[in-house]
């Protein structure tokens, strides 16, 4: 009876944690890390095909994106998550393959120029298929028996469509133990789903720390006269408003809103402003939220529901899935919302969007969501003048904004307000899914508050029976030059760069008896290219 940590441990993505039950072995999400990494995870201790099943909290890549791999690897058991998890994770675990295969294309195209060996795709859509068919669905509070030695509810945790948090009673002889995982505990007040609900008792808890050490400034209610003001300032001025945003969850959340600024008519002389979805992603789990089970929704959404309003849906909705249709939403004059992935705008149709609107300045681009550092995202908020778009230098004239109170997690006091639900106190909690701050910072705030809390590292295993530590680990930074040295992408990078200085050279080699002003002019432009990368 143990438990160990493998991923999202002081880090925020790559949810995995590994359950040994009578000599069985369980996962409790199995995400993919994605963006900043700066821990290095231990590999699965166990092989694949040794996992009896998997325990799903939500849809999300970050808790559901290496299942495919999993599958690939062996992995043959079965895969408990709630209803609308598996129809979320049926488009998205498919998408992320896409995204897999596309990366891996690209990549070979680049090693057979260079003659190198191309890195084979992560997984494939075979893989994700094949996952997907390994999905069994759940209700939220029903008790189900997945193992002998185990049994598994799934509490509504308002994060996101379908989100639970996850609670096991495990057995081993006459030992019986609970352990509850929080999952993703959201945001209360966020529109369309439930909040958090509340869990009684535990033995032991795992909980994230996203934002553990901070809170959230505004409540919802102002974020709907928020993006109404932008709305009209920037309609007013012939404008374009262009929402880079997450296709699944957030996307429909924005729906919910400007649902709302139309039917309060809260933009004043632009009535039927057309807005476009385009993502074929955003499209689909659009569709699964209108035909999901209405358990998911809370009574505010309910309550329209019943008056025969669709919460997420109104006339000027223009869905776009093709790339043509993609490229036609240019030709529409009229001003307009964009809504696009993705959400930080390191990939997808959104930077097509930003291409060729950031220069002007009527244009409003508004974030509603976290952008990483160093995303292109992150560069717009801070107030970057020029930024390259497709090899273009592309000059930001237009107004940037973001969009408060629209966090799919709950902040410190929502995180501390949901565990006092418990009656009373787990033996121990857990702390995961925050950055090394966050879960440092609430992990001691717990230990103040009288919990006996910890915040293990990948690797770190503890005897469920005992509460005891039975392997202890250290986080293990990862070398930033090991990882570069090792990419494939970055050796091609840095190749082409050595051959276009090398083009550089024998092009001033080649100027000896050209005009003096045009080689004075040339050596001071590649003198101040040096002194610009000096560093
Ligand atoms: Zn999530
Ligand atoms: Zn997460």
């Amino acid at each position: 009876m143990k438990i160990q940590f493998i991923g999202a441990t002081h880090e925020v993505t790559g949810s995995c944690t590994l359950l040994e039950v009578g000599g069985k072995y369980y996962l409790v999400d199995c995400g993919m890390e994605q963006g900043k990494d700066v821990f290095q995870n231990i590999e699965l201790p166990v092989s694949a095909a040794d996992i009896e099943a998997v325990f799903l909290t939500h849809a999300h890549i970050d808790h559901s994106g290496m299942l495919p791999k999993l599958y690939k690897d062996g992995f043959k058991g079965s895969i408990y998550a709630t209803a609308v998890t598996c129809d979320l994770c049926n488009i998205m675990l498919r998408d992320s393959a896409h995204i897999q295969e596309s990366e891996a294309r690209w990549r070979k195209k680049k090693a057979e120029r260079t003659g190198t060996v191309p890195p084979e795709p992560v997984y494939t859509m075979q893989d994700a298929v094949g996952a997907i068919s390994l999905f069994r669905r759940c209700n939220y509070g029903e008790i189900i028996n997945p193992a002998q030695d185990i049994l598994l509810r799934f509490t509504d945790i308002g994060h996101l469509l379908g989100s639970a948090c996850i609670e096991l009673w495990i057995s081993e002889g006459d030992t019986h133990k609970k352990i509850v995982f929080s999952g993703d505990v959201g945001n209360t007040n966020q529109g369309i789903i439930n909040d958090p609900k509340f869990v009684e008792e535990t033995d032991y808890l795992v909980i994230e720390s996203t934002y553990g050490d901070r809170l959230h400034s505004k409540e919802r209610r102002d974020v709907v006269s928020e993006l109404a003001g932008y709305l009209q300032s920037t309609l007013d001025r012939g404008g374009n408003v262009i929402i880079p945003s997450f296709a699944v969850g957030r996307t429909q959340e924005m729906l919910y809103i400007l649902r709302e600024i139309k039917q309060k008519g809260l933009v004043k002389g632009h009535e039927h402003f057309p807005v476009y979805i385009d993502s074929p992603l955003a499209n689909e789990a659009t569709a699964i939220f209108m035909q999901c089970d209405h358990t998911c929704f809370d009574a505010e959404t309910l309550s329209l529901i019943k008056q025969g309003i669709n919460p997420i849906w109104f006339d000027d909705i223009c869905i776009s899935s093709t790339s043509e249709e993609s490229k036609q939403i240019n030709f529409d004059g009229r001003g307009k919302v964009i809504i696009s992935a993705s959400g930080m705008c390191e990939a997808g149709r959104i930077r097509h969007h930003l291409k060729h609107n950031l220069w002007k300045e009527n244009t409003t681009v508004l974030f509603v969501g976290y952008q990483a550092e160093g995303s292109l995202g992150r560069k717009l908020l801070n107030g970057e003048k020029t930024v390259t778009l497709f090899g273009e230098e592309i000059t930001v004239n237009a107004t940037i904004g973001s969009l408060h109170g629209t966090s799919g997690h709950a902040d410190r006091d929502g995180l501390l307000n949901w565990l006092y639900g418990f009656k009373k106190k787990p033996e121990k909690i857990f702390v995961n899914h925050g950055d090394d701050s966050s879960c440092e910072n609430f992990k001691n705030l717990l230990c103040e508050k009288g919990y006996i809390a910890e915040a293990p590292y990948s690797g770190t295993e503890y005897d469920l029976a005992s509460g005891n530590m039975t392997v202890f680990t250290e986080g293990k930074t990862i070398n930033r030059e090991e990882a570069y040295k090792g990419s494939a992408r970055a050796d091609l990078l840095y190749s082409e760069l050595v051959k276009e200085a090398e083009k550089l050279l024998s092009l001033v080699k080649g100027r000896k008896g050209k005009t003096n002003k045009d080689n004075a002019k040339l050596t001071s432009q590649i003198r101040e290219l040096i002194t610009k990368w000096k560093e």
